[in-house]
C-alpha cells in the first residue's frame, strides 16, 4: 500500500533551508517500503519533493552498481543509509 502522507508547511530535512520555500514535505522510508521498511517514527524523514527524488535516484544507482548522480550530503547519506538497511535484510533472510 502506498500512502504519501503529505504535509503542508512542513520543513524539508534534507535542505533545511528552502527558498523557496517547499510547498509541500513527503514523508520518506530511509528502509524503503518496498524492501519490507517499516511505517515507524525511527524509519521517517520529511523531505521536499526534490530532495525525496533525489533519494530515491542515488539509492536507485547504488542498488544496481551505477556511480551515483550528483546529491547533497544529506541526500546520499538517507540513500546509503537505506542501501545499507536493505542489504542487512538480505543478508538476514
Ligand atoms: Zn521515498
Ligand atoms: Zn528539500
Amino acid at each position: 500500500m502506498i500512502t504519501p502522507l503529505t504535509l503542508v508547511g512542513n520543513q524539508c530535512e534534507v535542505h533545511k533551508y528552502h527558498w523557496p520555500v517547499p510547498l509541500r514535505t513527503v514523508k520518506h522510508h530511509i528502509h524503503p517500503q518496498e524492501f519490507g521498511g517499516p511505517t515507524t517514527p525511527a524509519n521517517l524523514v520529511k523531505v521536499c519533493d526534490n530532495g525525496h527524488y533525489s533519494i530515491h535516484t542515488v539509492l536507485d544507482a547504488l542498488l544496481r552498481g551505477k556511480t551515483p548522480p550528483k546529491s547533497t550530503r544529506r541526500e546520499r547519506q538517507l540513500a546509503e543509509l537505506g542501501f545499507t538497511m536493505i542489504q542487512t535484510a538480505r543478508g538476514a533472510r
